[in-house]
């Protein structure tokens, strides 16, 4: 079902926004969907809108406690009202992959079938550590390796992008200079599906389903969200979402990989991290950068544009 292929990435045009977008109930049609692709899902906001889908459904007299209580409707929406609230506060985001089922209780509606899918990031030997997974990608070709992989999320994708990875780090070995690598490095764990109770979850879709109102589940989701929902924000290239000092007299590996290696701006200048926010972002700031620099003054569009952006990645 994917429409892209391995070799059409290269050609992909750059994308103008890039951050995940949620999913309402409007049935599945108004996300593009591939079959292969990796969605991230906020698990208490999914959870409480089942729930309620059931407590509706079934009536809230038939929804009972192990002990056999039931709660009136009444407080059942209270309560829900209440989870979905906290849900949106402090989401919980985890990898899933959705398939479309028809409803049998109505054809109006569709069920999209959510499970859960993890990356195995664990460090052989160290059984409390965990390895940072979109945070430690070194350089743009390995993010676009990594972005395609969200989207053709197979184990043979993955078997190519980490063959041709390796391939650049044997000859790079061989090569004793030490450049800073342009081509991509990116390695992809090894994703497994979950299976049983937590890891499943149902999102019912209805053609008369109100706008605007999230289902947990995110599309269009890029390296930023990866970072800021899956690793916790750990980031090697910035230290709380900026780089400092990225004229070339104070190099580091980071800005040579991300190639501002060679621009002359001043010292004191912070520029937005272009791993964790984004390289759009990134590189318009560094535009807006030279800008200030040469005309003395305050570019406060840009500095709202990052407060924005940053704020959409859940960074306050
Ligand atoms: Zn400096
Ligand atoms: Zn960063």
């Amino acid at each position: 079902m994917s429409s892209t292929t391995f070799d059409e990435k290269a050609h992909k045009k750059k994308k103008k926004t890039a951050t995940m977008r949620p999913m309402g109930f409007g049935a599945a049609s108004d996300a593009k969907f591939l079959q292969d692709q990796l969605f991230l899902l906020n698990i208490p906001l999914a959870a409480a809108h089942y729930m309620r889908k059931l407590v509706n459904f079934a009536g809230s007299s038939n929804v009972r406690s192990q002990g056999g209580l039931a709660l009136p409707a009444e407080l059942w929406h209270m309560i829900l009202d209440e989870m979905e609230e906290e849900a949106e506060r402090k989401p919980q985001f985890c990898f899933a992959k959705a398939a479309i089922a028809p409803s049998l209780s109505s054809p109006t509606e569709t069920i999209l079938r959510c499970v859960r899918h993890e990356f195995d990031l664990r460090v052989p030997g160290k059984p409390d550590r965990i390895r940072v997974l979109a945070g430690n990608l070194q350089n743009p070709a390995s993010i676009a390796d990594f972005e395609y992989f969200l989207e053709n999320a197979t184990p043979e994708e993955a078997a190519k992008i980490n063959e041709a990875s390796d391939k650049v780090r044997a000859r790079l070995e061989d090569e004793d200079e030490d450049k800073p690598i342009h081509e991509s490095i990116a390695k992809i764990p090894k994703l497994n599906k979950l299976s049983g109770l937590g890891n499943v979850f149902y999102i019912l879709q209805a053609q008369d389903a109100p706008q605007g109102k999230k289902s947990g589940l995110y599309y269009n989701v890029e390296v930023p969200d990866v970072i800021a929902r899956i690793d916790r924000g750990r980031c090697w290239v910035c230290s709380g979402r900026f780089i400092g000092c990225i004229s070339g007299r104070c190099a580091g590996s980071a800005k040579e990989m991300f190639g501002f290696d060679r621009e002359h701006i001043g010292c004191g200048s912070s520029l937005v991290c272009p791993l964790c926010v984004g390289m759009e972002l990134s590189d318009d700031h560094l535009d807006s950068l030279h800008w200030e620099e040469h005309s003395g003054k305050r570019d406060e569009k840009m500095e709202r544009r990052i407060k924005a952006r940053l704020s959409e990645l859940g960074y306050n």
